[in-house]
């Protein structure tokens, strides 16, 4: 019930400045979770699922093809607790598994996971989900039985979305378990593709509720430099205008439209990029436990820049 949750909220220190752009917090792994919340983080900004799957030892699709869903429901339902009791009654915005083959490769059952020339761009995020649904069913479902346990504070968010006709299958499936997106849970996407960068209208159009730049993979695809490979690290930046430019119209086309945008790439953690987005006005950055205090500063910082202007602006007309 609601009342369970509510008096498994924990006590946290509360954020030395106050902000209108929210500061939220990545977790990685779900046993970090408290130590996350003790910052103070006004949420979670990205929930990874990888960690989770990973050590348990046995890839998903085994657990699927073994007529396992319900041990794999429990793995997720144990994870995402521990993260949405942490922070209950803020947001946490659990990502839907976002599995490379390569990665996934040494996992008990992973055998047979295809090998790609380009892992990077090949059968990972929500593309590979929607080729297999059981496991992004199990997901949604586990994800249903927290919210009837009161854990409504847990939201959706997609990886690697290049279509809205992904984001359309993905609210279906949501649909099939009984979730309803946008109705009774935040339903949003990673901007991690140039692709929905530069159709985000669509995106809104088809309906969502939040973005968040997932900077790490949009730099890489736009720059078209892989982020694992050593010989070209040195031309791999956040901060090339391309990518901003692309996060710059994605925060104007969604403040247009009423829709959140947050960011959950390392540039999250990072205060001149911080600084940046906060005067394109996001609505939320997310950055690593450790950056958090440092974000928080920055944001409240840029924000007080901001509205000095403005009233000077003011004053003067
Ligand atoms: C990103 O791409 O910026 C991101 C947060 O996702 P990941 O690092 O898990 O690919
Ligand atoms: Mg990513």
């Amino acid at each position: 019930t609601q009342e369970t949750a509510a008096a498994a909220a924990p006590t946290v220190a509360q954020p030395s400045f106050l902000t209108v752009t929210e500061v939220k917090v990545n977790v990685s792994m779900p046993e970090a979770a408290k130590k996350a919340s003790e910052t103070g983080a006004d949420g979670v900004g990205l929930l990874r699922t990888e960690h989770m799957m990973l050590t348990t030892g046995v890839h998903p699709k085994k657990f699927i093809r073994e007529g396992k869903e319900d041990e794999l429901i429990k793995v997720l339902v144990e994870n995402i607790l521990k993260v949405a009791d942490a922070f209950y009654p803020k947001t946490v915005w659990y990502r839907t598994l976002d599995a490379p083959t390569d990665e996934f490769q040494s996992l008990e059952g992973g055998e047979d996971e295809p090998y790609e020339h380009n892992p990077m761009l090949g059968w990972r995020g929500i593309r590979r989900e929607l080729d297999e649904p059981e496991i992004l069913k199990a997901e949604f479902r586990a994800i249903k039985k927290l919210h009837e346990q009161g854990y409504t504070n847990i939201g959706i968010m997609l990886p690697l979305v290049q279509h809205p006709d992904e984001l359309r299958k993905a609210k279906e499936i949501a649909e099939s378990v009984g979730l309803k997106p946008q109705k009774d849970i935040e339903f949003g996407m990673m901007v991690e593709t140039p692709a929905a960068a530069l159709t985000i209208e669509d995106f809104i159009a088809e309906g969502i509720d939040f973005v968040s730049f997932g900077t790490n993979d949009l730099t890489q695809y736009t720059l078209a430099i892989d982020r694992n490979n050593e010989n070209v690290a040195g031309l791999y930046s956040e901060r090339h205008p391309a990518v901003l430019k692309l996060i710059s119209r994605v925060i104007k086309e969604c403040n247009k439209a009423g829709v959140k945008t947050s960011i959950c790439g390392q540039a999250g953690s990072m205060p001149d990029i911080v600084e940046k987005l906060v005067e394109l006005g996001i609505t939320s950055v997310s950055a690593n436990t450790d950056a958090v205090p440092t974000v928080r500063e920055v944001v409240a910082r840029v924000e007080k820049k901001l509205l000095l202007k403005a009233a000077r602006k003011l004053v003067q007309e």
